[in-house]
C-alpha cells in the first residue's frame, strides 16, 4: 500500500549515474525525455554554476533506461499552454510514438515541460493522445491518492526542498495506511552536479531502502497499475 517513485526530466547524460544509484538500492524511476532533442550538446548556468546539459543519444535510450520507465516530455520541450490544439497533440503524441519505438514498449507517461500547462492542455492530452498520466511541478508534501491523473502533482522536488525530502521520508517510513499512498519525488539529474549533492541523495535512497513495507516502483506502476 506504500509506493515510492521517482521522476527525472530532460534525458541528460547524468541520468546514467542516477540509474546506477537507483539500481544499487533496488529502486525504480521514470525518466521524462524529449525525443526531438536526443543527442544534442549543451550546458546550463544555474546559480553561477555551469553544468552539462547533454542529451543521451537515441540509440542508447533503450539500454540506459533498461529496468526503469521512459515517459514523454514533448518533442522539443515546448511551453504547451502557448500552443494551438493541433501543435500540442503533435508535440505530445509524435514524441510518445517515437519513444515507444525506441524503448520497445508503449510509453504512457508524460511530464509537462517547464511545468507549463492549463486545463485545455491536460484535457487535450487526455482525450487525443495515448498518454495516461501527466506530472506537474506543484509539490503536495503529502502521499494522498489523486483522481485527475492528467494533472498529477508530485510530493516533493528534491533540489529546492532538501530538508522537506528527508522530513517527508521519515514521515513515509512511519506511515501506517490501508489506502494506496504514493511518495513521489522529482527533479533533474544535472541538479546533483550543482553543489555536488549526489551523496546527499544517496543518503536518502539508503534511508528509504531499509523499509520493508514500501514498494519501489515506476510512475506507471504507482499511478496506473497499483491503484
Ligand atoms: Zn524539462
Amino acid at each position: 500500500m506504500k509506493y515510492l517513485t521517482f521522476s527525472y526530466d530532460d534525458g541528460v547524460t547524468q541520468d546514467i549515474r542516477l540509474v546506477e544509484l537507483f539500481n544499487k538500492y533496488g529502486m525504480k524511476c521514470t525518466f521524462n525525455i524529449n525525443s526531438g532533442l536526443l543527442g544534442k550538446d549543451g550546458y546550463l548556468d544555474i546559480n553561477g554554476v555551469r553544468v552539462n546539459h547533454i542529451k543521451v543519444k537515441p540509440e542508447d535510450v533503450r539500454y540506459i533506461y533498461d529496468g526503469h520507465e521512459v515517459a514523454g516530455h514533448g518533442l522539443t520541450h515546448p511551453c504547451l499552454a502557448r500552443l494551438t490544439d493541433e501543435k500540442i497533440i503533435e508535440e505530445v503524441e509524435v514524441d510518445r510514438v517515437r519513444l515507444s519505438e525506441l524503448c520497445g514498449y508503449d510509453v504512457v507517461g508524460f511530464a509537462y515541460p517547464g511545468g507549463d500547462y492549463d486545463r485545455r492542455v491536460s484535457q487535450l492530452i487526455k482525450n487525443k493522445t495515448g498518454i495516461k498520466y501527466c506530472r506537474t511541478v506543484t509539490s503536495t508534501h503529502d502521499f494522498v491518492p489523486q483522481d485527475y491523473l492528467h494533472e498529477f502533482n508530485p510530493t516533493v522536488y528534491h533540489h529546492k526542498e532538501w530538508d522537506k525530502l528527508f522530513e517527508l521520508g521519515d514521515k513515509f517510513l512511519s506511515l501506517k495506511t490501508d489506502t494506496p499512498s504514493v511518495f513521489y519525488v522529482w527533479g533533474h539529474a544535472y541538479e546533483f552536479d550543482i553543489h555536488n549533492s549526489w551523496d546527499r541523495f544517496e543518503e536518502f535512497l539508503k534511508m528509504m531502502s531499509k523499509a520493508k513495507d514500501i514498494e519501489f516502483v515506476t510512475n506507471k506502476e504507482a499511478l496506473l497499475d497499483r491503484r
